[in-house]
């Protein structure tokens, strides 16, 4: 494995193919979640670093529109390759500030790789359509050409694929683009940065700065930005949603969830358990496609129960970089306390605590986040919980007389982000595929994540805007449309 450069103290932004020490008064500890440690220092950019990535984005979008598609794309190959190289050194990175496995680390970053093989195809997908003979001698036709500046604001849970959902659309279609990757996982995008710096993209394509809420803010307000990405809590996505179209911008915001699971008593019950524990559980609960609440139907109810308890509590909690770890800690202290005061306020609301993963002991762990699974039986659907996104490993579980029933679980959710389904039966299948109102559908599936030439569909809370993230949509959020009529003949047909 090679192992990571030792991170800098002070964490550089990207502007104009230039790292940059950042000149701001406020900095933040970037920490290891499972030992304490302090990785790094983080700078919260000011307006005015934030505005000299705009300008330097600005500054590189006309020579870059003009560079042809095929030729924008061959940096991505590039980038490909470079990810491929350094795919373990950038996951240990990843565990490291994130705090998930190594393995899950690695599979972040076969979706972002997936995502830049995708945008590979934007000659293709960038195509518009034409008509010719509209009227007598006259021709239409629709392309499709880039915004200009557009930027993504991230989230803290993929530090290596969110961005990822984003970047390489953005840029192969010919904008030029600004990250603003959370800041309590900085250092995966600095790595990820010296990469893309060696691929030839020219100064100024891309762009990082690392900061907060004001950095943010100056994306939102600034009049040389089109569009704006994020992944993030929903009344963050709200807000952002709204200002960003105050000001006149696109906007794609990914908010929270809460997921449900719907458990049918003719599901295979092995295969459900090991791939529930999985959703629910995976990343510490921290994934916003985990599963939160199991709903059995019927006679599932006591076999789930027993089968889902057993194996959350044989689950290995610890330090994500060790061999044998198969869930890591959550990001912050503060993220424990919050989820552990859940767990209590699950407990004053009548539910039943099959597995308590309260304060956890560690072997190697004590100054980490760690909470360790977590099962709650009898969530009532009346509860503050049942509709809370916990975004730790807690898995709450709910009965159900029948799939109706199961159903108005997830139509009384805000959240629309993923809903799945366990049973052998198509007919059930079937119509749950055609009713769960989410965005994103598992039959038999516990993380339904899209590939990336599929958009990324949160619905309800979960979503805000019209164009997701990935695919032929993002292809669609970084383009517009511009439809031209065009006459060359010399006569002129029109009869009046
Ligand atoms: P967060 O909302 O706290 O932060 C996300 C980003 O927004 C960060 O870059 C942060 O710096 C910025 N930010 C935070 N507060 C802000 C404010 N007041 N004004 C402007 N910018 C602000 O989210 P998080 O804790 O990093 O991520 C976890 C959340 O993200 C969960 O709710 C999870 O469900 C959600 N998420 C959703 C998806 C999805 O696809 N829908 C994917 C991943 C994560």
């Amino acid at each position: 494995m090679t192992v990571a450069a030792p991170p800098l103290t002070k964490i550089p932004n990207y502007i104009n193919g230039q790292w940059q020490d950042s000149t701001s008064n406020e900095w933040q500890d970037v920490i290891n979640p499972a030992t304490g440690e302090t990785l790094a220092s983080v700078p919260l950019s000011d307006a005015a670093e934030v505005s000299k990535a705009i300008d330097a984005a600005a500054a590189a979008y006309p020579a870059w529109r003009r560079t042809p598609p095929e030729d924008r794309i061959q940096p991505l190959f590039k980038l490909k390759q470079l990810l491929e190289d350094h795919l373990d050194e950038l996951a240990r990175i990843i565990t490291q500030e994130n705090g998930k496995t190594f393995a899950e680390a690695k599979a972040e970053l076969r979706r972002a790789i997936e995502n830049v093989e995708v945008a590979c195809g934007i000659p293709m997908m960038m195509q518009g359509y034409n008509l010719e003979d509209v009227a007598r001698g006259i021709d239409e036709t629709m392309i499709r050409q880039p915004l200009g500046v557009v930027a993504a604001v991230t989230a803290f849970n993929f530090p290596g694929m969110i961005p990822f959902w984003f970047l390489p659309y953005a840029i192969a279609c010919g904008n030029t683009f600004i990250v603003k990757p959370s800041e309590r996982v900085p250092l995966t995008m600095r790595r990820t940065f010296e990469l893309l710096e060696r691929t030839g993209l020219p100064a100024g394509v891309v762009n990082l700065v690392n900061g907060g809420k004001a950095a943010v803010d100056t994306i939102l307000d600034h009049p040389k930005v089109r569009a704006v990405s994020f992944v993030g809590s929903t009344p963050v996505a709200k807000y952002i949603y709204a200002r960003a179209g105050a000001n006149g911008k696109r906007a794609q915001c990914q908010g929270g969830a809460k997921n449900h699971v719907i458990v049918l008593p003719d599901a295979d019950m092995k295969m459900a358990t090991q791939i529930i524990n999985d959703s629910a559980f995976g990343c510490a609960g921290q994934r916003c496609l985990a599963v939160s609440v199991a709903v059995t139907v019927g006679e599932a109810q006591k076999t789930f129960r027993d089968s889902i308890t057993e194996a959350a509590a044989s689950l290995r909690v610890g330090n994500g970089l060790d061999k044998d770890v198969q869930m890591g800690p959550v990001i912050t202290s503060q993220s424990r306390a919050r989820i552990e005061s859940l767990i209590d306020r699950g407990t004053r609301e009548g539910a039943k605590l099959l597995l308590d993963g309260r304060s956890a002991k560690v072997q190697g762990g004590e100054n980490g986040n760690f909470v360790k699974p977590t099962v709650l039986d009898g969530v009532s659907a009346e509860s503050d919980l049942a509709d809370t996104e916990i975004f730790g490993p807690v898995l709450s579980l709910v009965h159900a007389n029948n799939l109706d029933d199961a159903l108005g679980f997830l139509e009384r959710s805000a959240y629309g982000n993923q809903a799945s389904l366990f049973t052998s039966s198509g007919a059930a299948a079937r119509r749950f595929r055609y009713e769960a109102p989410a965005g994103n559908i598992g039959i038999n599936i516990g993380v339904a994540a899209p590939m990336a030439y599929f958009p990324f569909s949160g619905w309800k809370d979960s979503f805000f805007g019209v164009q997701h993230g990935q695919g032929r949509d993002a292809v669609e959020f970084y383009t517009e449309k511009k439809v031209v009529v065009e006459r060359w003949a010399a006569d002129h047909s029109r009869k009046f």
